[in-house]
C-alpha cells in the first residue's frame, strides 16, 4: 500500500549538524538492561529498530569514566578498547540498515554510589541525590568537585567522544538530564559552588557548555553533538532574564550544540505510565525550545499515532519523533507508516514493564512485543517468522493475552489454527481489567491482535465457546494448546511468609468475583500482596460505588512492586484522591463478625477493622482443570490424532500480561522443534582474548 500523503513530512531528512537523519524517526537513548556484558544481544535490539525504518538509532546511558559507575543497575561502558569493539557491534548492525547511531555519554555525578568502582561519587559540591526508591540507595556520599575534577570530567567527556567516533556513532551525547552530573551543575540547591560554576545560570550553565565545546573540538567536524536536557524543574522556576530558567539555560546555549533532545527530570515524569498521564504529555514543558534554537529539536511523549506526530512537527514543537517505547513496543512502527499499514502498528500501552526491566537489571521486556530481547540470541524477529514445521492445524483454548499472541504467531508461521474463547468477546483478564480506572489503554493487547487475527484467512476465531474435553477430542486438530488463565484465590501468608490456606468466611472475595458483577456491600477491605495494579486499581474502582474502602497491604507502600514500572507515586496519589484509607505493614489474620483482623506485620498486634466485604487481592493459580482433564484421556486423545496438548501463559504459571504474551509467542515460535531447544544463544563480553563476533565486518575494524 501507499504511504499516505499525510504522513509525508515524517520521512523528510533532517541536518544534524555534520550528519543526516534520513527521516524523523529517532529512536532516542534509553536503558535497555543489556549493557556490554550483553553486546550481541544488544546489537540486535537496536538493529531490529533501524531495519523498522528509525532514522537514528541511541544507545541507552554508556558511562565515560569509572566514577560514574551506576551498579546495579544496567548501564553501558565506554573506557576502553573493547567497550568499543562492543559497541561497534551496534553501530555497524545499525549502519547496514542505512540509519544513523547516537551515543548518550553519560555522568551520573552524585545520583550513583560507584558500588563497583569504589571511587568517590563527584557533585558540584557534595549534595548527593537522596534515592526513596530501596534499589537505587546507597551510603556512599559525593566529593566536592575541585577544579582538577572538573579539568577531569571535560577530558573524560572528550575522550570518550573520540572512542564514540572509533566504534562508529554519528551523534554524540552530552547528557545534563535527570540529576545526572552535567544537571545537578544547573540547579542551585545541589550547585553551591562560588567559583565560575556556581551562582549565577550563566555560570550553572557553564558546565554544560564546556562539555559541549570538548565534544565538538574531539569530534564535531564528523559527528554531530547532542545535548539532553531536562526542562520540567527548570520550566517552573522564574528568571529574571527570561521566561523560566529553562528558558534562559536555552537562550544562553540556543545554537551550541547541533541537536537539543530535550524530556522531564523524573523516570515516573519523563517515563510516565499512561495509567496515570496521556500521550504527548511532555509538550507543556518543552514546548518553547524550538522558538529559541534555530537547532533542530527531539522529544518523546509516548507517540504512536502518526497523526499526533505530524502534528508536533506542523505546530513547531518538535524536528524528530523521539521514542523510547513505542519503538520497543513495535519496532517497525516507521516502515508501516511507510507503507500506507499504519492500522498495523502494534501500539505501546504505556504499562512500563520495559523500565521495570532496568529497575530488575535485566533486559529489556515488553507486554506488547515478546520478541524485544529476544531477537539475536533466539532468532526471533518481530514481523518475520519461521515456517510451520508441519503440516498440523492446532487447536488454541482460551483468548486472553497468551492465547491470542499464540494463535496470531502460529497462523505467521502458516498453521492452521483454531482459537477458542469461552466468553463472548475475547480478551481474557483484559476484558475487566480495561475496565478498572487508568487502564483503558492496555486493551491495545486485545485490539491489536484480534484486529491481525481478523484479517488472517488460515485462522477461524470462535467467542462464545466453552470446550470440554469432549469438544478438544471431537475436533481435528493434531496440536492442543490451553491458555485458560488463572484465577485468584483467597490464600493468605504469615508473617514468616509462609501460606497458611485459604480464607473461607462469609464477605470474602476475590478479584474474579469482581470481575463476574458481584456487587459489595460497604465497608470493604481490599487486602493486596500481590503489590502490582489489581488491588490499588480495584480499590480505586470500589471507591466509586461503595461508601469506606481501606486498602491494606503488608508492605510499606500502595502497590509496592509498582515503584518499578513508574506508577507507585501516582497510585498513592490516586488513592488519596478517592478518599481511599491505606494501611500499610500489616496482614489480615481473620473475618470476624463484620470486622477484619489485622495483625501489625512486626509486632504481631492485633487491630479491628469494620469491614463487610475483604477482597483477597493475593495468590493466583493456574486455570488449568481442562489441562489436566485431558492429561487422564492420553489414550483417547492419541486415538483423535491429537500429537501434543500444552499449556501457556497463566494457564501454565501465573504471571504479568508479558509474561502471558510471552509464552504464547514461545510455544508458537518453537513449534515443531523450529528454534531446536528450549535454550538460547548465549551472550559474552568482548574481551581481547576472545574477541567473538557479532559480525565478520567487525574483525577489519582498527581500533
Ligand atoms: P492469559 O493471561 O494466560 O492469556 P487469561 O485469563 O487472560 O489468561 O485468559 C484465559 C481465557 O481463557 C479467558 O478468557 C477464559 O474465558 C478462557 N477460557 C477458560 N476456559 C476455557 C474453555 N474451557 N474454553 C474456552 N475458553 C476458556
Ligand atoms: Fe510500552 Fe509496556 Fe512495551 Fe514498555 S513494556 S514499550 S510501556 S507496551
Amino acid at each position: 500500500m501507499a504511504r499516505n500523503p499525510r504522513f509525508d513530512v515524517l520521512f523528510e531528512p533532517v541536518r544534524i549538524g555534520p550528519v543526516v537523519a534520513p527521516n524523523r524517526f529517532y529512536a532516542v537513548p534509553h536503558a535497555s538492561g543489556m549493557t556490554n556484558t550483553l553486546p550481541r544481544m544488544r546489537a540486535g535490539f537496536r538493529a531490529t529498530k533501524a531495519e523498522g525504518g528509525w532514522g537514528v538509532v541511541c544507545t541507552g546511558y554508556v558511562s565515560v569514566h569509572p566514577t560514574a559507575d551506576d551498579s546495579p543497575l544496567p548501564y553501558a561502558t565506554l573506557w576502553d578498547d573493547n567497550d568499543i569493539r562492543s559497541h561497534a557491534l551496534m553501530t555497524d548492525a545499525v549502519h547496514a540498515q542505512g540509519s544513523l547511531a547516537g551515543i548518550e555519554l553519560w555522568h551520573g555525578g552524585g545520583s550513583v554510589s560507584n558500588k563497583t568502582s569504589r571511587f568517590p561519587p563527584l557533585s558540584p559540591s557534595g549534595i548527593s541525590w537522596m534515592a526513596t526508591h530501596v534499589g537505587f540507595m546507597g551510603h556512599q556520599r559525593s566529593k566536592a568537585m575541585d577544579a582538577a575534577d572538573i579539568r577531569n570530567l571535560l577530558r573524560w567527556q572528550a575522550e570518550a567522544a573520540r572512542k564514540a567516533r572509533t566504534a562508529g556513532f554519528d551523534i554524540i551525547y552530552v547528557y545534563a538530564g535527570m540529576g545526572y552530573l552535567p544537571y545537578e551543575f544547573l540547579l542551585p540547591e545541589w550547585n553551591r559552588r562560588s567559583d565560575a560554576y556556581g551562582g549565577s545560570i550563566a555560570n550553572r550553565v557553564r558546565i554544560v557548555r564546556e562539555l559541549l565545546q570538548v565534544t565538538r573540538d574531539a569530534v564535531g567536524d564528523t559527528c554531530a553533538v547532542a545535548l539532553r536536557i531536562s526542562l520540567e524543574e527548570l520550566r517552573g522556576r522564574r528568571s529574571e532574564h527570561a521566561a523560566s530558567e529553562a528558558h534562559e539555560v536555552v537562550e544562553l546555549l540556543a545554537d551550541v550544540p547541533d541537536l537539543w533532545d530535550v524530556k522531564l527530570d523524573s523516570s515516573p515524569t519523563d517515563c510516565a505510565p499512561s495509567r496515570f498521564t496521556p500521550e504527548a504529555s511532555h509538550e507543556p514543558v518543552i514546548d518553547f525550545v524550538k522558538r529559541i534554537t534555530r537547532k533542530p529539536v527531539v522529544g518523546v511523549g509516548r507517540f504512536t499515532s502518526p497523526d499526533t506526530m505530524v502534528s508536533q512537527i506542523r505546530r513547531g514543537v518538535l524536528d524528530l519523533i523521539g521514542a523510547a517505547r513505542p519503538s520497543i513496543a513495535d519496532p517497525f512502527l516507521p516502515r508501516k507508516i511507510a507503507e500506507g499499514r499504519e492500522q498495523d502498528i502494534r501500539e505501546c500501552i504505556g504499562c512500563n514493564i520495559c523500565i521495570s526491566s532496568w529497575h530488575d537489571g535485566v533486559p529489556v521486556r515488553c507486554t506488547q512485543n515478546p520478541t524485544v530481547a529476544e531477537e539475536w540470541r533466539r532468532g526471533w524477529h518481530p514481523e518475520r517468522f519461521n515456517a510451520a514445521g508441519s503440516e498440523s492445524s492446532v487447536l488454541v483454548v482460551g483468548g486472553g493475552p497468551a492465547g491470542l499472541e499464540c494463535a496470531l504467531t502460529l497462523a505467521r508461521r502458516g498453521y492452521r489454527v483454531s482459537l477458542a474463547e469461552a466468553a463472548d468477546q475475547f480478551g481474557g483478564r483484559l476484558r475487566f481489567e480495561t475496565q478498572l480506572p487508568g487502564l483503558a489503554t492496555w486493551g491495545r493487547v486485545l485490539d491489536w491482535r484480534l484486529g491481525q487475527l481478523q484479517r488472517l484467512a488460515n485462522v477461524t476465531l470462535y467467542a462464545g465457546n466453552q470446550l470440554s474435553v469432549e469438544d478438544i477430542l471431537g475436533l481435528e486438530h493434531q496440536r492442543v494448546v490451553i491458555a485458560t488463565g488463572a484465577r485468584w484465590t483467597r490464600m493468605l501468608y504469615s508473617t514468616l511468609e509462609l501460606p497458611v490456606g485459604d480464607l473461607e468466611a462469609p464477605g470474602v472475595y476475590t478479584p474474579d468475583d469482581i470481575a463476574r458483577g458481584v456487587q459489595l456491600q460497604g465497608p470493604v477491605v481490599v487486602f493486596d500482596f500481590d503489590n502490582y495494579y489489581m488491588g490499588s486499581a480495584l480499590a480505586e474502582h470500589l471507591s466509586r460505588s461503595v461508601d469506606g474502602v481501606t486498602y491494606v497491604t503488608p508492605a510499606g507502600h500502595v502497590s509496592a512492586w509498582a515503584i518499578m514500572s513508574n506508577e507507585q507515586p501516582q497510585v498513592h496519589r490516586a488513592l488519596a484522591s478517592s478518599g481511599v484509607k491505606v494501611q500499610t505493614l500489616s496482614r489480615v489474620v481473620r473475618m470476624d463478625e463484620g470486622e477484619v483482623v489485622l495483625a501489625d506485620l512486626f509486632t504481631g498486634a492485633e487491630r479491628r477493622l469494620q469491614c463487610q466485604s475483604l477482597v483477597i487481592v493475593g495468590a493466583r493459580l493456574a486455570r488449568d482443570d481442562l489441562y489436566q482433564a485431558l492429561q487422564a484421556r492420553g489414550a483417547d486423545f492419541t486415538a483423535a490424532g491429537i500429537i501434543s496438548v500444552d499449556r501457556v501463559g497463566d494457564a501454565l504459571a501465573p504471571g504479568a500480561i508479558a509474561h502471558a504474551v510471552h509464552s504464547g509467542h514461545r510455544y508458537a515460535r518453537e513449534l515443531d522443534g523450529a528454534s531446536g531447544s528450549e535454550l538460547y544463544r548465549r551472550d559474552v563480553p568482548i574481551t581481547d582474548e576472545a574477541p567473538l563476533l557479532y559480525d565478520d565486518r567487525l574483525a577489519r575494524r582498527t581500533i
